[in-house]
């Protein structure tokens, strides 16, 4: 008996729901089963639609040998960890002359040859962690599968990123500042101080969209000079502003290495330093008058936070 309400998974003859398809929105691949494992892994199986094929080395069309399943791991499905049954198509040459043999379809819209995530996976990985903070190793969770296996697909793809030195094109206004990475051993975990380059550049509304360009290991005018001789000539000659933090290694390295370009303390550094100031003179008048550190109940204590406070926030309290 016919099921009216059934989908493509119901259907006795090899045909495509458009549903399906829809809903998993891979391209060029049409959905033929939907299953779910015992630990609530669902399983989705695709194939790509029977076509003629010609060999990729010779070109004469190929005999098909039929088909090859290959599990990718995917973005998780309404809460669900979820695989990809990919039942890839095989052809053989039949050309004598050939040297290829056998060959199997692929396509890196779906998966690079021999990944374990799907490409869209990969790319979903890398959103979570650049947008939304997330770990490698919740992602992990949330996709069914070890840590390395996510690191492992997404690591060759930001060694690649970082390789492109087309982010570097266009800087007018470069920050650098330091970043305290972690707070134990550096044996355990490599070194707790970075520099950091920042793209400052204002786009064509003259907004600034901070951009980090760089991050290396190290906090010294040495890394800092390192970095921009790196970067070569042109990239240097473009940099018409510089921006740094009040330590004296990174002046020297701009002094150095960006003579033409005006160096600009950054304004949040400019601020703590006041601060610190003014927090000084606060402690040493208190001690002049007291003889001892400030106290709740002391008069200069309890203003302490009103001295640090902008002109244009004070009341005529
Ligand atoms: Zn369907
Ligand atoms: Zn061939």
């Amino acid at each position: 008996m016919s099921e009216p309400t059934g989908c493509c998974c119901a259907a006795t003859t090899p045909s495509y729901c458009d549903h399906c398809d829809l809903l998993v929105g891979l391209d060029g691949l049409h959905v033929v089963d939907v299953d779910k494992t015992g630990h609530g892994v669902l399983v989705v199986t695709m194939e790509s639609a029977p076509t003629q094929m010609g060999c990729p080395t010779c070109g004469v069309v190929a005999e098909s040998r039929g088909r090859r399943t290959t599990m990718l791991v995917d973005i998780p499905c309404f809460a669900r960890p979820t695989r990809l049954r990919w039942r890839k198509r095989t052809w053989r040459c039949l050309e004598p002359a050939c040297p290829t043999r056998v060959f199997t379809e692929q396509d890196e819209q779906i998966a690079r040859p021999r990944g374990l995530l799907t490409t869209r996976a990969c790319r979903w990985v890398l959103e979570q962690v650049r947008r939304e903070h997330a770990s490698i190793h919740g992602l992990a969770r949330q996709l069914g599968v070890a840590w390395k296996t996510v690191w492992g697909s997404v690591q060759p793809i930001l060694a690649t990123l970082a390789d492109d030195e087309a982010r570097f094109a266009g800087v007018t206004t470069l920050g650098v500042d330091e970043h305290l990475w972690h707070h134990v051993s550096p044996r355990k975990r490599g070194p707790k101080e970075l520099t950091g380059m920042v793209d400052l550049t204002r786009d064509k509304d003259g907004r600034v969209r901070a951009r980090l360009l760089d991050l290396v290991p190290g906090r010294s005018g040495t890394v800092y000079k390192t970095w921009l001789d790196q970067r070569g000539t042109a990239f240097k000659a473009h940099v018409e502003v510089a921006t740094l933090d009040p330590f004296r290694g990174y002046k020297n390295a701009i002094d150095d290495k960006l003579a033409d370009a005006t160096a600009v303390l950054d304004v949040f550094h400019v601020v703590a330093l006041a601060g610190r100031a003014v927090d000084e003179v606060r402690r040493r008048v208190q001690q002049e008058i007291h003889g001892h550190r400030g106290r709740s109940g002391d008069p200069l204590y309890g203003i302490r936070n009103i001295l640090r406070c902008a002109a244009e926030r004070l009341t005529d309290k």
